[in-house]
């Protein structure tokens, strides 16, 4: 559905749309806060630049894409939604993720309030009147009392930059832009360049099918089992009294999911305790042997190691082939365990052992150029392929608002200001841009949490800090400075006390070149983070500045 902008609003000023919330973004974020803040009385509009609901996954439609959150982690906790969705599997596709948004925008009756194949270029604050003007690619103008860019973690690919990229004959497609139609892989060669969670999932899903896959890895990824299962409605029906429960549970999880480490370090328990204790673990499933593992995994590189060396152990035996067993799980780990995002595995590492897929390692020999034929790496050696898959990732966190202009006070430029390094006030907003706020996005729990979970426990602090500004009339919210310096010095001293700072991982920075190695995520858990906030609001907005 696509909704004209100049009939989406009564309160049009010379042409202008007024709101009281523009948001970015029609995933998880955008649906949650339009639904919430409209029951509140607000006049919201959600802008989107993919066709219709689902955020991400709009965008994300390759081969195998997949959600590694069981049911019902990876949902709203809105009752008339949950209670009357049912899902096919624990971990959906991504088409079950798509059929879901589109029932929540049946339920909700969202999209009457969305403009959609829309992007947003620039977001401008008016001093004078603590307002947001926000213009789009299609011209229109709309402003807002509050400005909310809702666009994930994920929404500025990297496309790398070989030489020759355009002369390539055959298929080349990002993994977030891959044909709605698919690609018939069967008879073809076909290159997946990145072993992400993305990577892992094409590579499951079309290694088995192509004629000959090649792996282009740079960094081995330390899969789990995901342990895959298919759920009846009655399977549903029947656990769905303990939603409320598994709801409230993730907000007291680390990673907003359904566990936290166990209260013990590696080496308080013998050899033998830990052996079993790791099996435990690993026979789970699910992300189990890293977030339900010991309290000192990720800050001890030692008992990091010991975690690794049983990983390395149980993933080892799962390849025949003595080359890739090297390739894709080494003895000696290549960066710390659990630092950058694990993905869950089905069939891959069966896949990786198949005759017809090969793998070529690109960390010291990268990938030079591109041909009418195919790929050249630096040893000069030449790989004819017919398709290739780019599941090379993205410019994470602060990426997609890089791709607006957005100006604050005395017309300052947010990228300008933090190209020094990022800098917010608890995640939700930054100095000098009054009235605007961020879900799900830089120093957020964002990346290191399970999606809803984040949005959910952000978007509820901002709709009551509208409905108390609201009443107390309240026109203007800013970050202090100090406040913010001292939130984002909180927030890198608690990721440099861990090992992901030792990774080069997305989570930091760490994939992009010349992008500033810092903590992008807040790393010290929901529960804390909750507890910050709460703390904040309880104190009338302790930190922020507020005025009439
Ligand atoms: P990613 O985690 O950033 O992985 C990108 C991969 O591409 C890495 O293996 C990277 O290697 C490699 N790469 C990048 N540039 C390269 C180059 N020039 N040559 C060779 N290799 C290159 O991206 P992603 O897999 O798309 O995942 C992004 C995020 O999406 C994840 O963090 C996850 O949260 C989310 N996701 C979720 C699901 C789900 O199940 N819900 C599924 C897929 C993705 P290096 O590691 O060496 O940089």
């Amino acid at each position: 559905m696509r909704i004209d902008i100049s009939t989406k609003n009564e309160s049009n000023v010379d042409g202008i749309q007024q709101f009281d919330v523009v948001i970015i973004g029609a995933g998880f974020s955008g649906c949650y806060l339009l639904h919430k803040l409209r029951g509140l009385g607000f006049k919201v509009c959600v802008i989107d630049a993919a066709p219709n609901v689902g955020g991400v996954w709009q965008w994300n439609r390759y081969p195998g894409a997949r959600v590694d959150s069981h049911v019902p982690l990876y949902e709203l906790s809105i009752p008339e939604i949950w209670k009357s969705w049912n899902w096919s599997q624990r971990y959906p596709s991504g088409s079950e993720v798509l059929a879901y948004f589109h029932h929540l925008d049946k339920e909700l009756d969202l999209a009457k309030d969305m403009i959609f194949e829309t992007k947003v270029t620039t977001a401008k604050f008016c001093d004078e009147n603590n307002t947001w003007s926000i213009t789009t690619d299609n011209g229109a103008n709309l402003v807002s009392t509050y400005f909310i860019p809702a666009m994930g973690f994920a929404a500025k690919r990297v496309f790398p930059n070989w030489q020759g990229i355009e002369h390539f004959k055959g298929e080349i497609h990002h993994s977030s832009f891959w044909p709605a139609d698919g690609v018939d892989v069967r008879d073809k060669r076909v290159a997946v360049v990145g072993t992400g969670s993305t990577g892992i999932q094409i590579i499951q899903e079309l290694g088995p099918i192509a004629k000959e896959m090649t792996v282009f890895q740079r960094t081995p990824n330390y899969c789990l089992p995901m342990h895959q299962q298919s759920l009846t409605p009655e399977m549903q029906e029947s656990a769905r009294a303990d939603y409320p429960a598994k709801f409230a549970f993730r907000l007291l999880s680390a990673g907003g999911y359904d566990a936290n480490p166990e209260d013990v370090n590696t080496f308080d328990h013998t050899a033998a305790e830990r052996r079993s204790f790791y099996e435990d673990k690993w026979s789970k499933g699910d992300f189990s042997f890293l977030i339900r593992s010991y309290k000192d995994l990720m800050v001890d590189p030692v008992a990091n190691r010991e975690a690794y060396d049983f990983w390395a152990q149980k993933v080892r035996p799962m390849l025949d082939d003595p080359e890739k067993r090297e390739i894709l799980a080494p003895l000696e780990p290549p960066h710390p365990f659990g630092t950058r995002r694990t993905a869950l595995f089905t069939t891959f590492y069966e896949v990786m052992d198949q005759p017809n897929v090969n793998i070529v390692p690109v960390k010291h020999n990268p990938i030079e150029c591109l041909t009418e034929t195919g790929i050249v790496t630096r040893d000069g050696k030449h790989h004819d392929f017919d398709v290739i898959a780019l599941a090379t990732g993205f410019d994470a966190v602060t990426g997609g608002l890089k791709q607006i202009t957005v100006e604050g006070i005395d017309g300052i430029n947010l990228n300008e200001k933090w190209s020094n390094g990022t800098s917010t006030l608890l995640g939700l907003m930054s100095a000098g841009f009054p009235n605007m706020f961020f879900v799900y996005g830089p120093q957020g729990p964002t990346a290191l949490s399970n999606g809803p979970a984040c949005i959910e426990i952000q978007s509820d602090w901002i709709a009551d800090y509208l409905v108390y500004a609201r009443d107390q009339k309240i026109t203007r919210i800013d970050a202090d400075p100090e406040s913010e310096q001292n939130f984002s010095k909180l927030l890198n001293d608690h990721t440099n006390q861990t090992l992901f700072i030792l990774d080069d991982s997305p989570y930091v920075g760490g994939n992009i070149d010349g992008k500033i190695r810092e903590g992008l995520n807040w790393i010290a858990g929901i529960p804390e983070y909750a507890r910050l906030i709460g703390k904040s609001a309880a104190n009338n907005y302790e930190g922020f500045k507020l005025s009439k």
